[in-house]
This record gives C-alpha cells, structure tokens and sequence, in this order.
C-alpha cells in the first residue's frame, strides 16, 4: 500500500492511499490511527503532496554503506555501520526546493532508500526488524561536501534545511532486498545501481541503531547511497527514482 501525506488548498495535511490516479483519503494518521477511510477520493493531481512523515525525533544516516560508493570516496567499506544524524528540519517534500547554502564546495545528491519507523524501537533484534518498520521511502542526503571534509565531521555538510528530501509515498509492503536506485540531475543519469549491493543490510541496521539510541514511530533511517554521487547547481532539477517507489524530484535554488 502506497500512503500519501496532501494538502489541499487552505486545508491542513491529511493522509491518503494512492488508488490509481486517486487518493483514497484516511480518517488519520495510519501510523497510529490504522485505515479507516472518510469515504472521500482526491484526485492525485489536483492536491499538493507532502513530505509523507516529519520524522518525531530524528534522521538517522548511515554512510559508506554501499561497496562502490566507499571506494569511490577512498574509503574501506566500514565493518560496522557508519552513523550520523540529520536534524529533522532537514525534511522537505518531493517538488519542495532544495535551498542552496553559500558554502565552499559543491553540493552532491546521495540516492538512498529510507526506513520509516512505525514503532518505538529500543535494542530490536536483527531478526524482528519487521516489528517496527512502517515502510519505506525515497530519501536524497543532500550533502556539502566542503564543510564535510573541512570540519573533519559531518554533521555541518549534511545537516542544512532542506537537505532531506522525501517521498512521495511511503510504501508499507516492499521486498527491498533487490531494487534498483537511480538518481538524475537535469535528466543526466548519475547513479544506477542495485540495493543487492548494501554492505549492512536493512534488518542489521535497525538493530543496530536501535541499540545506540530509542527511534520513535516517524522517524527514519537512510540506508547509504551507491556509487556516482555528484554535483547539482542552482537551477537544477534532482531526481531520485527507486523501484517500487517512483520518484522523488526536487528543484535546487540559492537560499532565500
Ligand atoms: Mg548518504
């Protein structure tokens, strides 16, 4: 089931599950308040889609998780994962801008599939990671990479607003285990390359994080990104496309 968080004209966000050309708009937020419909459809077209979660506490990264993309920044795949955090002022939804900061160095697209956390989480097996996993998502980990490499961590370089995009849909039945990631910008096909190639799979990330630190329902783990990460301007359109999820496009703009 693919669910959608909308806005209508002058109304406040609602969530829906994309039918078609359709949403079938929900009573609440299915995270807590489950299916039921108000009886309403709105054409998918005619509503603004949103980030489909704000994640409640944070967005956890994980770097280096891909072989090709470790090797391509020089690095040797880590034996264990990698982590950082994004704030969730991060966020934003898919057509939202992406707000170029005036940094030092370029501004790279990091393709990523992203778990979304249905449950509180605290020291969860690798092998019940189902238990608190809502769905899954499209994430771009926008990163400056002067400031990650200047500052010696990262926080700085991947943490601006507007650095995580998401989107459009959170999909609550995937089979993540072999799908292929594809970002673009202007068109320009920079990364293509399969989730077989994650070096931490998803069910050993979630135990994991989990044992460093309680997720709370919303919140959201991206899994890495592969190889071909690269640079976007101003005036660009970025785009990210996972199978199964569609496709998460974004124009980049000088911060107002
Ligand atoms: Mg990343």
């Amino acid at each position: 089931m693919k669910i959608a968080r909308f806005a209508s004209p002058g109304e406040d966000p609602r969530f829906g599950v994309v039918d078609g050309e359709d949403l079938v708009v929900l009573a609440g937020d299915p995270m807590y308040a489950g299916y039921e419909t108000t009886g309403e459809r709105v054409p998918l077209r005619s509503t603004k889609i949103l980030a489909p979660v704000i994640p409640r506490s944070k967005v956890v990264g994980i770097g280096l998780n891909y072989y090709d993309h470790a090797d391509e920044m020089g690095q040797e795949a880590p034996e264990f994962p990698v982590m950082f955090l994004k704030p969730n002022t991060t966020v934003v939804g898919p057509g939202d801008p992406i707000q170029i900061p005036p940094v030092e160095g370029e501004i790279h697209l990091e393709g990523e599939l992203a778990i979304v956390i249905g449950a509180v989480a605290k020291r969860v097996k690798a092998e019940d990671y189902a238990d608190v996993v809502f769905g899954y998502t499209i994430a771009n980990d926008v990163t400056a990479r002067g400031p990650q490499q200047s500052d010696g961590q990262w926080t700085r370089g991947k943490s601006y607003d507007t650095f995580c995009p998401i989107g459009p849909y959170i999909e609550t039945e995937l089979d993540w285990s072999d799908l292929k990631i594809q970002s673009r910008v202007d068109g320009e096909l920079l990364q293509s390359e399969s989730t077989m190639q994650m070096i931490h799979k998803i069910p050993e990330l979630v135990a994991y994080v989990s044992d460093v630190f309680t997720l709370l329902p919303g919140d959201i783990i991206l899994t890495g990104t592969p190889a071909g990460v690269g640079p976007f301007t101003e005036g660009s359109t970025v785009e990210i496309a996972i199978e199964g999820l569609g496709s998460l496009i974004n124009p980049a703009r000088a911060r107002i």
